[in-house]
């Protein structure tokens, strides 16, 4: 056979997310043969009955016949403003609608935002573990992931000491996903202020990827980084997938705050950016001020008797429970980043222990070095299936490490 015609771009091989990777792909094909599975791997609440709550829907609904026209491309005049409401309450300052970028889905607007900022070569500072996406967007952009680490001994949480020593000449942001995916964390304010203070003395932008921002358990709080970067630019990210239930929709923001004057010409290429894809989803942003402004319906299912509250209990017994596990508990969001330890962990190779899980077990994780990790001990569970399932799937995952300990 000759050579293919079409090549891809070579940077596409760098590029990994697993979530929806080989794993999956050979579940459907199990599935396809009957098996039935329980699936842990993406962070999808409608697919395991979580709803949108009704007031949303009803805010798309009323407004269906008025969804046909694009929009601006930074998004519905009133939906911005709703946003800039909400992040004037949180006190981020400068939160105009003007500076605010409505896109599909968060992830459109990584990838647009990177894009805006980035010449071949530059840096940005990432955690690992991360949100695959953020590395895979600096990758696909032109730019070179920088790593800090953010390890289960911390707590997973990130040492700004670590964070200002990878700063090079090439660096031009520090990306902070909190609360945390992969791993729940969620940073205390005294911490958030170093990491802002480096970013004053480097002069990076801030990227605040704050999708999870009410998804909080137990006495966690959520501290925004806006309110801390004051004149410092900072890009805050949210959306209606996570909190909100409505992955589907694809709606996201970004929030550009800070000194107008420092953030240059980033606002006018983002604008750009957005222009050339025209805009983002209609319908979905007239549920924006409902979910922004209306009633809190995340709250219940984070307290102790909701699902989630639920789920992460069944979580934390039966790593507690387990001979080879253990865990940090996860303070946010709907994941938690267990991993793997004593004679099971010995010659412990992540992605041969979710595929044997899933081909024995019909139980799928996602691998814990898909998150960019340089340890191989770790797996990633959502907090999403019903708790009985969850300590289904432990309990599965206790044999499979059973027969690791005694290999
Ligand atoms: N950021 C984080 C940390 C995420 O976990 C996700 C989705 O899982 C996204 C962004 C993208 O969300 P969406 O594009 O649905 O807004």
């Amino acid at each position: 056979m000759s050579a293919p015609t079409v090549k891809t771009r070579e940077r596409l091989s760098e590029v990994r997310y697993e979530i929806r990777g080989e794993l999956a792909r050979r579940a459907r094909e199990l599935e396809a043969q009957g098996r039935k599975q329980i699936k842990l791997n993406i962070g999808n609440p409608g697919a395991f009955g979580f709803r949108a709550p009704e007031h949303l829907q009803r805010a798309i609904a009323d407004h269906i016949a008025d969804t046909d026209p694009y929009t601006h491309q930074q998004g519905l005049p009133a939906a911005r403003e709703a946003i800039a409401a909400f992040h004037r309450q949180r006190g981020t300052p400068n939160a105009s609608p003007e500076r605010v970028f409505v896109g599909n889905g968060v992830s459109e607007l990584i990838d647009l935002s990177l894009r805006a900022l980035l010449n071949p070569g530059d840096e940005v500072l990432l955690p690992s573990p991360d949100y695959p996406l953020w590395s895979a967007a600096t990758i696909l952009n032109d730019g070179r992931p920088v790593y800090y680490t953010c390890n289960p001994e911390d707590g997973f949480l990130p040492d700004p000491e670590q964070i200002e020593a990878l700063v090079s000449p090439r660096t031009r942001a520090i990306v902070l996903i909190n609360p945390n995916n992969p791993t729940g964390a969620a940073y205390p304010r005294a911490l958030l202020e170093k990491i802002v203070a480096i970013a004053a003395k480097h002069r990076l932008l801030l990227m605040a990827d704050e999708i999870y921002d009410s998804i909080l358990y137990d006495d966690a709080t959520f501290q925004p980084l806006a309110p801390l970067a004051g004149d410092l630019p900072c890009l805050s990210f949210g959306g209606l997938s996570k909190v909100h239930r409505a992955c589907g929709w694809r709606v996201g923001w970004a929030v550009l705050s800070g000194d107008p004057m420092a953030s240059g010409d980033f606002h006018h290429a983002m604008d750009l950016l957005g222009a050339l894809r025209l805009c983002a989803n209609v319908p979905g942003q007239f549920a924006i001020d409902a979910a922004l402004h209306g009633e809190d319906t995340i709250a219940a299912l984070c307290a102790p008797g909701g699902r989630l509250y639920e789920a992460r209990r069944a979580v934390v017994d039966s790593v507690a429970a387990s001979r080879h596990l253990e865990l940090v508990t996860p303070a946010g969001a709907l994941y938690a980043f267990p991993g793997v330890v004593g004679t099971a962990a010995k010659g412990f190779d992540d992605h041969a222990f979710a595929l044997e899980l899933l081909e024995t077990e019909d139980v799928l994780v996602v691998p814990g070095s898909s998150f960019n990790v340089p340890y191989r001990n770790h797996f990633r569970v959502t907090l999403l299936p019903q708790p009985a399932d969850v300590r289904e799937v432990f309990t599965r995952i206790e044999r499979v490490l059973d027969r690791h300990a005694e290999r």
